[in-house]
């Protein structure tokens, strides 16, 4: 089995999405031909299982019957083996209902040599964040233009140097990252590009082993045993207790908890479960508690020997899966228990260091030369590779050139969680409106604290858009089987155009300048329609994917 990267569209069809409506282009107004002809000149994946499910599909009723059983089969596996969320929005009689997690029918081809790549860059990536994450200068460099205008970096900031000040108070570090990438189709060539390389609350890892396990029971059930040794093992969630035991051990208090920081309303809970069943089978000692940073400050207590504990129990550990949007800061309170968190002895999985040193301006910063040869002597052509092109609006040739082709580029502010990016049509809006402003203030300095931080040149990277490569998939996912059911149309399976994001799991455990656990520690591979800009997995409209690897 091969990758085939072909001109067009695979089935041959090559009339389909003629009418405009292109990849990162939701309005289809600009540049639309030009953009358009960009589209259809980019390469597919061939997914051979899914030809081969849909020859099955086309040639008879029974098979499109066996098929529906097969899906059906793949949502009760689902079910069963704990692949699910539970609904944000939930009425009070359905607090404990789970839904299946969506999910794409078949795994993606991949690769090997890409895969492997980034696979084998992580631990490279795990050192370079620390490294950054302990270079005050650079990040004082970094992030000196936006501490001014954007509140919620301002507040990280100012703690972080509080912090400082105070006196570092635990050398032990311990990370867990995921980076993300994409198979861009550049000009010239098809290579591995960092999307963004996440610092806190990484999720998916054990979700991810979920779905490999999945796509297994799928192959078997389609009889597609000879892809099967192609999905590569995955198990992130081992490493990563691996690395709470090794960073508990080294705390070296026998009786001290884990403390996973969470928020109050948690969809994504079976990813978070299992991390913690894993840390307690790999280590039974340690005690996994959750609270939200309201909970911890009512709860909790920082003593004077700069302990922290919570219900009177020594925290060894605080695991954040929380308190990376400002939403997450509803008051005063979750502040000032960052702060003492950030503070005490415990060992902080990230520590605000960490945190900020994944933010998006700080892969502008490092996307120079000269900014990534700071850290990196002999890896630095190798990690500058998987590097897209960044640059800041700090120049009106700058606000022009992405003015000229806004399709070409992303505007990313300093935030996490997905939906905060702007394409498009949003960021001729967004451009326009600040020329218009700057002229108005017509380079009064002081204007800047009458501006809205969107509206503020600096809050903003430029990122070049990536365009990776499609394949076609099924997306299963209880939103649009209930889409399906309403129009009637149940029972319909409808192959649609994918692109994928792999994200790349690191687990960092240092002690002071020794490093004790370096490694990559598995995958996980998400699934959006091709047309789509960003696809949340937790709103229904990504999926949770898997490889299989091609060579
Ligand atoms: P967040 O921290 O909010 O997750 P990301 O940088 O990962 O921010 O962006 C969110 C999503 O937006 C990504 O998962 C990807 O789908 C899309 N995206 C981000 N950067 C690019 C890019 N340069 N080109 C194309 N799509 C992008
Ligand atoms: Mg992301």
């Amino acid at each position: 089995m091969s990758v085939e990267y072909t001109n067009g569209n695979i089935n041959g069809n090559t009339n389909e999405n003629k009418n405009g409506k292109t990849n990162g282009n939701t309005n289809g107004i600009i540049n639309g031909a030009k953009y358009a002809k960009l589209y259809d000149s980019r390469r597919f994946i061939t997914n051979n299982l899914v030809n081969r499910l849909e020859e099955k599909l086309t040639s008879s009723k029974l098979e499109q019957f066996k098929i529906n059983k097969i899906i059906e089969n793949a949502i009760h596996w689902c079910l069963v083996n704990g692949f699910v969320l539970v609904p944000k929005s939930r009425k009070q009689e359905e607090l404990m209902v789970v839904t299946y997690l969506p999910f794409t029918l078949f795994p993606t081809p991949f690769n090997k040599n890409h895969f492997e790549q980034v696979i084998d860059l992580q631990p490279h990536v795990n050192e370079l964040i620390n490294k950054i994450s302990n270079n005050d200068d650079f990040m004082q460099k970094s992030f000196k233009n936006l501490t001014v205008i954007d509140n919620f970096l301002e507040n990280l900031w100012c703690l972080y140097n509080k912090a400082k000040d105070e006196g570092y108070n635990q050398k032990i570090n311990f990370s867990i990252l995921r980076t993300d990438y994409m198979l861009h189709q550049g000009d010239e060539d098809i290579s591995m590009k960092q999307v963004e390389i996440n610092t806190i609350a990484a999720g998916f890892g054990y979700v991810s082993t979920k779905a490999t396990m999945l796509h297994r029971e799928i192959l078997k059930w389609t009889e597609n045993f000879d892809a099967l040794k192609r999905l590569p093992h995955n198990e992130p969630v081992v490493k990563m207790a691996q690395g709470f035991a090794e960073a508990w051990r080294l705390y070296n208090v026998k009786n001290s908890i884990v403390l996973f920081l969470v928020l109050d309303i948690e969809i994504n809970i079976a990813d978070q479960r299992h991390l913690e069943y894993e840390i307690q089978k790999q280590e039974p000692l340690i005690e996994v508690h959750r609270c939200t940073l309201a909970e911890l400050n009512k709860y909790g207590h920082l003593g004077e020997d700069k302990t922290l504990y919570f219900d009177d129990k020594e925290i060894s550990i605080v695991y954040f899966r929380a308190g990376y949007d400002p939403s997450h800061f509803k008051s005063q309170v979750e502040w000032d228990t960052l702060y003492r968190i950030e503070i005490s002895k415990a060992i902080k999985c990230p520590n605000i260091g960490t945190f900020l040193a994944g933010m998006k301006k700080i892969q502008e910063s490092i996307s120079i030369e000269e900014n990534l040869e700071i850290f990196c002597k002999s890896n630095k052509n190798l990690l500058k590779s998987f590097f897209a092109e960044f640059f800041l609006l700090n120049t009106s040739e700058n606000i022009e050139k992405v003015l000229e082709n806004p399709e070409n580029y992303v505007l990313k502010p300093q935030r996490e969680g997905g939906g905060n990016n702007f394409y498009n049509q949003e960021i001729v809006s967004i451009l326009n409106r600040i020329k218009s402003i700057e002229t108005c203030l017509n380079g009064n300095v002081n204007g800047k604290k009458i501006m809205e931080d969107r509206y503020n040149k600096d809050f903003y990277i430029v990122m070049e858009y990536l365009r990776p490569l499609i394949s076609h998939n099924y997306i299963i996912s209880s939103k649009y089987q209930q889409k399906l059911y309403e129009t009637g149309k149940q029972g319909t399976l409808e192959k649609k155009k994918i692109t994928n994001e792999l994200g790349v799991y690191g687990v960092l455990v240092k002690n002071g300048d020794e490093i004790v656990m370096n490694e990559t520690c598995g995958y996980c591979l998400r699934s959006k329609l091709a047309e789509d800009n960003e696809a949340g997995v937790m709103c229904g409209s990504g999926a949770l994917d898997s490889v299989y690897l091609v060579d």
